[in-house]
C-alpha cells in the first residue's frame, strides 16, 4: 500500500510498504477514505519528537471502512464507516473507566521509554513515535486499529467524510481546551493560535457559553477566520503588545481564562523568544514557551489557563510565581477523544458547527510532501489539509 513515511526533519515521503495485518483478536483492518495533516504532524516533520525511525507511518487524523476484524471483535463489523480516535484506549483500564482515555495504562507497549522521562506513561497514539508505542499511522491506504470496538466510532449514513473526519482530532481537541477553561456565563476567554485547533476552541468557547473570545496569531488569513467565522475579537501579535491590549480589552481585569493553542514551537517578537530558539537550535531546551509565558502573565487573577499545545520535554523561564500568586488554575493533556465523538456528532448533526470550514486543500495522498510543506510555512493560505488516499 501507500503510506506518508517519515525519513528524517522536513523529509517525507510516499512510499509502498507493506498492508498492515491483524495482529491481535481484538484489531481491526481499516481501509482510509480520508486523512489529514495536523499541527501535531509538524512537531514530528520538524524533527522534535525523539525515537522516531526513518520509515515510520505518520497521521493520527483518519477515517474511513472497516474490510476485516479480528476474532474477538464484536461491536463493529466489516463495511462499516468509521472515524478513529488519534488516542489509542482499551476501554477498561482504571484511567479508562474514569474518562480519561489518552491516559490508557494499556496501549502503550513501549511505556518504561516515557516513563524514565515522565513517571508514567500516557496512552499510545497512532504514528507518533516509539515513545508512545510506535503504532504505524493512518495516512496511509489502510491502518490497523487496535481494541477496534472501543476506538472506531460508527459514522450514521448521510454525513460526509469531511463533515466527521475531525472528530478523530482536532474539533474535540478544541472542545476539551474550552471545557477545561471552566466557562461561566459572561466570561472572557483568549485563544493563542488560530491554527486548527485554536479555531475549534474558539467555537467550542461561544458553544459552552463564553461571552467574547479574543483570538491571537499574526497569520492575517487565520486571523481572518477567527474573526468570520468564530466570531471572536483578533489580535496579531506582531502589531500590538498582547498583554496591554487584553488589559485594555478586558476592562483592566485580564481574560477570566487563557487557551495556549500553539504549543512547543511558538514564534515571538520578545527577547524571551530569541533566547528560546538559540537554545531549542543547541537543544538546551526542548520547548518554546513563549506562548504559554504570555498566556499566565495575561490571563486574570484567578483564572484558568488550558493547555491543549503539544509539549514535548522541558522549558525555561515559565513565570510560575505569577501563576501561584494569582491563583490560576491549570488543565491540560491529550485529548480524552472517546468521550467527545457522540456529543460533537450531535453538534455537527445538529448544524450547530460545520467543521468543513477549516480544510483550504484537498490532495491525492501522494502529494502529501507538498501539503506538509505548505501547512508548515503556512503558504498559500493553508488552515488545513485533508488527504485522499
Ligand atoms: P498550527 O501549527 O496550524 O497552528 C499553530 C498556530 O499558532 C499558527 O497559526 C501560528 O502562527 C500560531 N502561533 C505561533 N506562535 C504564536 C504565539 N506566540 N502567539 C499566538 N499564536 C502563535 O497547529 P494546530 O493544528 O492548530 O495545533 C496547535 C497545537 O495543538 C499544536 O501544538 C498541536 O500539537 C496541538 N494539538 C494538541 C492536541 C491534544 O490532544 N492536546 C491535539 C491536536 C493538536
Ligand atoms: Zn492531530
Amino acid at each position: 500500500m501507500k503510506a506518508v513515511c517519515w525519513h528524517g526533519a522536513n523529509d517525507v515521503r510516499v512510499d509502498t510498504v507493506p498492508d498492515p495485518k491483524i495482529l491481535n483478536p481484538r484489531d481491526a483492518i481499516v481501509k482510509i477514505t480520508s486523512t489529514a495533516i495536523c499541527g501535531s504532524d509538524l512537531h514530528i516533520y520538524n524533527g522534535y519528537i525523539p525515537t522516531m525511525q526513518k520509515g515510520d507511518i505518520l497521521g493520527h487524523e483518519f477515517m474511513g471502512e472497516i474490510v476485516e476484524l479480528g476474532s474477538n471483535v464484536k461491536h463493529v463489523k466489516v463495511g462499516d464507516r468509521v472515524v478513529v480516535p488519534f488516542t489509542i484506549s482499551c476501554g477498561n483500564c482504571f484511567f479508562c473507566n474514569r474518562d480519561l482515555w489518552s491516559l490508557c495504562d494499556n496501549s502503550n507497549p513501549n511505556a518504561w521509554m516515557v516513563e524514565k522521562q515522565m513517571g508514567y506513561s500516557p496512552s499510545g497514539l497512532f504514528g507518533y513515535s516509539h515513545l508512545f508505542g510506535g503504532y504505524a499511522g493512518g495516512q496511509a491506504e489502510y491502518a490497523r486499529v487496535p481494541f477496534a470496538d472501543v476506538g472506531l466510532f460508527k459514522i450514521p449514513d448521510g454525513l460526509t467524510d469531511e463533515q466527521v473526519l475531525f472528530l478523530t482530532d482536532i474539533f474535540p481537541t478544541g472542545y476539551m481546551a474550552a471545557e477545561n477553561c471552566n466557562i461561566k456565563t459572561g466570561d472572557i476567554v483568549a485563544v493563542w493560535g488560530c491554527g486548527p485547533v485554536g479555531q475549534f476552541a474558539i467555537k467550542s468557547a461561544y458553544l459552552l457559553g463564553a461571552e467574547r473570545v479574543i483570538a491571537i496569531d499574526r497569520i492575517l488569513e487565520r486571523l481572518q477566520m477567527a474573526k468570520e467565522y468564530g466570531k471572536a475579537e483578533i489580535l496579531n501579535y506582531e502589531e500590538v503588545d498582547v498583554g496591554e491590549a487584553l488589559k485594555e480589552m478586558t476592562g483592566g481585569r485580564g481574560p477570566d481564562a487563557c487557551i495556549d493553542a500553539v504549543g512547543m514551537e511558538a514564534h515571538g517578537t520578545d527577547l524571551m523568544s530569541f533566547y528560546d530558539q538559540a537554545k531549542q537550535a543547541v537543544r538546551l531546551e526542548t520547548d518554546r514557551p513563549t506562548a504559554l509565558r504570555q498566556v499566565i502573565v495575561s490571563c486574570s487573577k484567578g483564572g484558568h489557563v488550558s493547555i491543549p499545545g503539544v509539549y514535548g520535554g522541558f522549558i525555561d523561564k515559565v513565570p510560575m510565581g505569577a501563576a501561584m500568586n494569582k491563583g490560576l488554575t491549570f488543565k491540560m493533556g491529550q485529548t480524552h477523544v472517546h468521550k467527545y465523538l457522540k456529543p460533537l456528532l450531535e453538534h455537527i448533526q445538529n448544524g450547530e458547527i460545520d467543521p468543513t470550514f477549516i480544510i483550504s486543500h484537498r490532495l491525492p495522498i501522494e502529494e502529501a510532501p507538498h501539503g506538509y510543506e505548505i501547512f508548515k510555512h503556512k503558504k498559500d493560505n493553508c488552515t488545513k489539509v485533508v488527504l485522499k488516499p
